[in-house]
């Protein structure tokens, strides 16, 4: 004998109903079948509407009902041959005036007891049975239907249905004993009735629980259960896309995932097949061909750790505190006596060791009777101040994970809490189960999606972690980062098994966002026509969306951009940039910032604000912190400087070369800034801060070469006509350094708690002379390189190189 269970959405249509009897036949050859069916999908939620509907009074009820009347109906014309129609159809009708009697009463009356609810709820099971028994048979099936809500027998006890067994096994078998020769048994899932027969039920997604009770009670040789997913996943695929099927789970597994909220199983269904050792396969109805997930007893302790994640969305915690705890005799079990005499069902405990406060989680829509029920219960204790008034906190979610291998393995709940951490989700609670096979937080519900996505990257080892990317500035740096990110996609997906994203791109007029990542092959388009930009907008967005590895690119070279850093970091959301206006503004917020993401567990990063993508300050910091100490750095860290002075010769003018250098993108967005050695200051400046030394830019000497009055221009173009009238003065400077056979240089440079920067003559000795094009060297002497310094030299600027540097940052947080 096997049982199969199909649920509510395998029975909810004909067409689905078609590939029930497919699955029905194929089993049939190798023996007799149970099998248990649901009411039609949705059904069940319409018969709780429509009672709650006519306990208020509300005639509306009697809409709703007939859609359900109009349902039932329509399956019958549809499913069934016209010679088996009639029949079915005048008992179906039969039923549907039973139910609406039974609400007409519930709508006069205004009152729904439990016995009247049960009554109602029970007509889903008991049409979609008729019905599916009807279509069984007219195609030749040889079925039996089976009145279960007679067989077995429940009442409530505190909110969990209360089987009795020896008395429910004893009538099934029976009955069975009188049916061995029919082909298959139909059961109705869900109903049951009391001691005195009276109808009661197995609570809401009992009918899995039926078929459980049934194959034990004929022990039967496995428990098939079919529904629309492909098996028992590692996470709820509503908020995990890429959760997979997990083929094998212990019996305690699966009972464990589905007591923390994976509604593919009902709680209860494990218990008495697990007994038996009787194997369940959780198969899909609508791919027969998948493999499905086998659960059983047996053992291999090569299997993965965890299994699996769950969560339950509406949970609040209640917390009982007060120093007079102690003393209180049967403190907890007042507690949870409150708790469980007003049916409240507790999902997690956790108490402090010190005993003086002891906090539960429930489901949330239980949290204003537990308040009431704990608050009766400790009235004497909170007049006499011995205990604090309850606290209830509300809108959070619980999240589990769950093995059984767990108990052997240290370090579990460490990567948890730091995966968790490191995007910023504040963990509420804490427990683990007895058993050892769950760890759970308890975490807003606000952050439940993230936290499911990056537990399940972070636990399920092929699995690809996700980078989100939210991007301002798609200039020269940002436009060519986003042909980096598109070119290196799917290297990184295949290779680094990263899955990088585009989620927001902005420019100062337009923004573009798109959660599951924005198509880069045609991003220009989407962006002209994408939302008006605002700092707000943008910032909202990115934060509601609260992705887990979200990082912020800031390719502008913007103030008022640098200044949301502080607020996007306190959300946990880390910044790449090469905008150096933040670490070069006071020394307060320099050191605010970079205290503001360790807090708060997100990278600052900002290779790029000193030589483009070569790796200097990636390099500094090692120095830094594997214990050395720099002592003087020499460096030429202007790129367009460098640019315009190996090109000028005296012959082109000196405005063109520089108009050159802005077109190639070798320059800042306004020229003056680099002209006016300001770039360089600020670079020199981020470079003595990063070798932890305190400093602001007005500490640094450097007077400008350009001559009088030329910076003072309003607009770059002012500027630019400005140094195109003095192009006499330039001749001059170069011709006094070339005729001594020596070459400009704007160098920067620090030592002994000083700083400058300036042009100078070098002569072809020095290690200045010598460089090319664009190119920066930065030459850092420190306590281990005294003597023979570290030197780091090429391309110190252009959108190409700067790109990648921003790409080699967003890859060191992927890494991470
Ligand atoms: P049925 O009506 O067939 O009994 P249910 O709706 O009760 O089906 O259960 C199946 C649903 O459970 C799936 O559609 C899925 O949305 C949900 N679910 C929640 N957690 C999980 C999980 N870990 N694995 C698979 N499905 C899950
Ligand atoms: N029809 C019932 C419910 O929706 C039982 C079930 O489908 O398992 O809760
Ligand atoms: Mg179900």
């Amino acid at each position: 004998m096997k049982v199969l269970k199909f649920g509510g959405t395998s029975v909810a249509t004909p067409e689905s109903l078609q590939l029930v009897k497919e699955i029905i036949k194929q089993r049939i050859d190798n023996g007799q079948l149970a099998v248990v069916v649901s009411a039609l999908g949705g059904v069940t939620n319409q018969l709780v509407e429509c009672s709650e509907k006519a306990r208020a009074g509300d005639l509306d009820y009697e809409k709703t009902l007939k859609e359900l009347e109009d349902r039932h109906l329509s399956m019958c014309k549809e499913l069934l041959t016209l010679q088996a129609q009639s029949p079915t159809l005048s008992q179906v009708k039969i039923m549907l005036n039973d139910l609406e009697d039974v609400l007409r009463g519930v709508f006069l009356l205004k009152e729904l007891s439990k016995r009247a609810s049960d009554t109602i709820l029970g007509f889903g099971e008991r049409l979609s049975s008729l019905i599916i028994w009807s279509f069984l048979n007219s195609e030749s099936i040889d079925c039996e239907l089976v009145d279960s809500g007679q067989l077995i027998q429940s009442e409530d006890h505190l909110g969990h249905p209360a089987v009795d067994f020896p008395e429910t096994s004893k009538r099934i078998v029976r009955y069975h004993e009188k049916n061995r020769d029919r082909a298959v048994l139909l059961f109705p899932g869900f109903i049951s009735s009391d001691a005195e027969g009276k109808p009661t039920t197995l609570g809401r997604g009992g009918s899995d629980y039926t078929a459980a009770i049934i194959a034990n009670s004929l022990n039967a040789e496995s428990l098939e259960i079919w529904t629309d997913v492909n098996g028992v996943m590692t996470a709820h695929p509503k908020w995990v896309s890429r959760a997979k099927v997990i083929s094998e789970l212990l019996y305690e597994e699966a009972m464990e995932l589905s007591h923390f909220g994976a509604k593919v199983i009902y709680p209860p269904t494990i218990q008495p097949v697990l007994k038996q050792d009787i194997p369940i396969y959780i198969k899909n109805t609508f791919r027969r061909d998948a493999e499905g997930t086998k659960i059983h007893s047996s053992f291999s302790s090569t299997e993965k750790v965890i299994k699996g994640l769950s969560s339950i969305e509406h949970m609040a915690l209640l917390t009982l505190k007060g120093s007079g705890m102690v003393g209180i005799p049967s403190f907890s079990y007042r507690l949870f006596k409150a708790l469980s005499n007003a049916r409240v069902n507790v999902i997690l405990i956790t108490q402090a060791s010190s005993e003086h406060s002891i906090t539960v989680g429930i489901d949330q829509k239980d949290a204003e009777k537990a308040k009431n029920a704990v608050n009766n219960e400790f009235q004497n204790e909170l007049k006499t101040q011995a205990i604090e008034a309850l606290k209830v906190e509300l809108d959070l979610s619980v999240v589990a994970l769950v093995g059984a291998n767990m108990k052997e393995q240290v370090g579990v709940s460490g990567r948890m809490f730091e995966t968790l951490g490191e995007n910023g989700v504040n963990i509420k609670a804490i427990a683990q189960g007895s058993s050892e096979l769950n760890i759970s937080v308890v975490i807003k519900r606000s952050d439940l999606k993230k936290s499911l996505n990056v537990l399940h990257e972070s636990f399920f080892l092929s699995e690809r972690k996700r980078v989100n990317l939210f991007i301002i500035g798609v200039g020269n740096v940002g436009s060519s980062l986003i042909d980096q990110i598109e070119k290196q996609g799917e290297y990184l997906y295949e290779e680094h098994r990263i899955d990088i994203r585009v989620i927001a791109l902005a420019n100062s007029k337009k923004l573009l966002v798109n959660e599951e990542g924005i198509n880069l092959k045609e991003w220009q388009k989407e962006l002209s026509s994408g939302e008006k930009m605002t700092a707000e907008n943008f910032l909202s967005q990115m934060k509601s969306l609260n992705l887990r590895n979200s990082i912020f690119i800031d390719n502008t070279a913007e103030k008022t951009v640098a200044e949301l850093y502080k607020d996007i970091l306190s959300s946990s959301i880390s910044v790449v940039t090469p905008n150096k206006i933040a670490c070069a503004d006071s020394y307060e917020n320099y050191l605010e910032l970079k205290s503001i993401a360790k807090k708060y567990g997100a990278r600052f990063l900002f290779e790029t604000n000193v030589a483009a993508g070569l790796p200097v300050i990636s390099t500094l910091n090692e120095l830094i912190n594997s214990g050395d100490r720099i002592l003087k750095i020499q460096a030429v860290l202007s790129g367009s400087l460098n640019f315009i002075f190996n090109n000028y010769r005296g012959e082109r003018p000196f405005a063109k070369i520089v108009r050159r250098a802005k077109e190639e993108g070798y320059t800042e967005p306004d020229p003056r800034i680099d002209l006016s050695g300001v770039d360089v200051q600020r670079k020199i400046l981020i470079l003595i801060r990063e070798s932890k030394i305190r400093m602001n830019i007005q500490e640094i000497k450097g007077a400008s070469f350009l001559p009088e009055g030329s910076l003072e221009a309003e607009s770059v173009d002012d500027f630019f006509k400005a140094i195109e009238a003095q192009e006499a003065f330039f001749q001059k400077m170069f011709n006094e350094a070339n005729s001594q056979g020596k070459k400009l240089k704007y160098v920067a440079q620090y030592e002994n708690g000083k700083a400058s920067s300036g042009l100078k003559e070098v002569s072809e000795d020095h290690p200045f002379y010598h460089l090319e094009g664009k190119d920066n060297i930065i030459v850092f002497y420190t306590e281990r390189y005294k003597d023979q310094p570290l030197i780091i030299k090429g391309a110190g600027a252009g959108a190409e190189v700067t790109a990648s540097g921003i790409f080699a940052d967003v890859m060191r947080i992927a890494h991470q």
